[in-house]
């Protein structure tokens, strides 16, 4: 049974960019094999805990289609879902490791931590804990623990090496002399990260560890925990961390990290994941366009490449674009509605779409050339002063003209322009400007018809 997962910490605003990209693989990678997906919060860290970021989170993948199989709203089997409500099972272990010597207490202070740590810099060596407390005796350990000393537990790392198989990576040695003796229980009863990954995901059964390779250097640590409790390890496959065109890392300056900036922005869920789903990955076909479906059909997790994927917002947004032009009517028209959250009404925004739909490439973009429908432009991007005379004949010979349709006024309009011995290019060029406020916009003639005469040719009064 294949079971994955995301562990995601709920200490920012929203999942993260790169979070939604490796929750993607693992969702696909566990519909492609019939197997479960599962969400498990990793709240260990209550310094940096957000409130309602977990929900926040399920709520994101909810809305891109990647509903958890188990999660802590859904429940599941293998519950509780979050971290801080299964203390006591980290507990268990971390004390069986104590009583079979691969652990140990640690009483050292904050203050003695700090000066061994300034010694090894200044002797200019790894900063690693001295175990000044693994050579403490039994009896001076339960004197410390009656007296109830602050204390954690840590990982004794036996001398040696230790090795492990990614399927991306292949196989991965450390020399353990290069280990830290890591922290396993906080003196707050809460595990590290370490302690609590390996827990959980032997627990819950997981069967492929799917993650960004930021969490590689973990691994060996986790692999000696395995080891010591005897249990089975799980598939490991390091996915690349995302890279911005100038190859840094995504920023949190602008936003960009959170995949709520994205949704703000207008881009489409699905356009979003397509492109996730080309990161470090290719389709077999050279597609860059397929549905989920179709990826969860065709993609295979040692397929991924290694090395570092560009995510670039100008790719993306291109995609989006095509996305659009694709995109069914009324299906687009409801995007559109619920973004712009009632701004404009739903019968404006269907009239005005064949106008625009081949013309955007987010849903944002769709207020740069629908807005003038909503109110007369409040600045016009030409000087128009000066084509008084051709706004005064063309308002007359509207005023004429019944049968309000974007062909009729075309007609009309371009008489006048003759009649005036101006040129097509400038008289359209005064009227645009005139009625959108921009020298950009939809085809003139059919938002005229959708704009209405009255409306039309008040805009042009209010010129003149
Ligand atoms: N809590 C880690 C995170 O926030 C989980 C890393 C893992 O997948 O093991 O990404």
């Amino acid at each position: 049974m294949v079971r994955t997962r995301i562990p995601p910490s709920p200490t920012g605003n929203d999942l993260h960019i790169g979070n939604l990209y490796t929750a993607l693989i693992n969702w696909a990678y566990a519909k492609k094999n019939n197997g479960k997906f599962i969400v498990r919060i990793e709240d260990t860290d209550r310094a940096r805990l957000v409130e309602g970021a977990a929900q926040q989170i399920l709520k994101t993948l909810h809305a891109f289609g990647l509903d958890p199989d188990e999660d802590m709203i859904k429940g599941g089997p293998y519950g509780p879902y979050i971290q801080s409500e299964r203390l006591e099972l980290y507990k268990k272990y971390a004390l069986q490791l104590v009583s079979q010597g691969d652990a140990y207490y640690c009483f050292c202070t904050q203050e003695r931590l700090e000066e061994v740590r300034q010694i090894a810099i200044t002797e200019k060596k790894q900063p690693k804990y001295d175990r000044h407390c693994l050579h403490l005796s039994a009896e001076e350990i339960s004197e410390k623990l009656e007296k109830k000393i602050p204390h954690v537990i840590r990982l004794h790392i036996p001398e040696g090496k230790t090795s492990y198989t990614d399927l991306i990576r292949g196989t991965i040695t450390i020399e353990n002399e290069t280990l830290d003796d890591q922290v396993l229980l906080k003196s707050d009863g809460f595990p590290t990260y370490h302690l609590g990954v390996v827990v959980d995901d032997h627990l819950m059964e997981i069967s492929h560890v799917i993650r960004a390779e930021e969490w590689m250097a973990s691994v060996p640590k986790h692999v000696l925990l395995y080891d010591f409790l005897k249990w089975e390890l799980p598939v490991f496959a390091h996915v690349p961390l995302l890279r911005t065109p100038e190859k840094g890392k995504i920023s949190k300056r602008k936003g960009a990290v959170w995949v709520s900036w994205y949704l703000e922005e207008g881009y489409l869920k699905e356009a979003i994941l397509n492109y996730l789903a080309l990161m470090a990955w290719s389709h077999p076909d050279q597609k860059e366009i397929f549905s989920l479906d179709e990826y969860i059909q065709v993609f295979d997790l040692k397929d991924i490449n290694p090395s570092a994927p560009i995510f670039d917002v100008v790719k993306l947004t291109w995609m989006n674009g095509e996305y659009i032009r694709k995109m069914e009517k009324g299906k687009l028209k409801e995007e559109i509605y619920k973004f712009f959250g009632d701004k404009y009404p739903e019968d404006l925004i269907e009239r005005t779409l064949p106008l625009i739909q081949e013309r955007i490439k987010t849903l944002k973009e769709y207020d740069e050339y629908a807005h003038f429908f909503l109110e007369a432009p409040k600045e016009y991007e030409i000087e128009i002063s000066k084509y008084k005379e051709l706004f005064e004949k063309t308002s007359s010979a509207l005023t004429e003209v019944s049968d309000w349709k974007a062909e009729k006024i075309g007609e009309v309009m371009q008489k006048v322009a003759l009649d005036l011995g101006i040129k097509n290019s400038e008289y359209f060029m005064a009227m645009r400007v005139a009625i959108t406020g921009k020298k950009i916009s939809p085809p003139l003639n059919e938002s005229m018809e959708i704009l209405g005469k009255e409306e039309t040719l008040s805009r042009l009064r209010m010129i003149i």
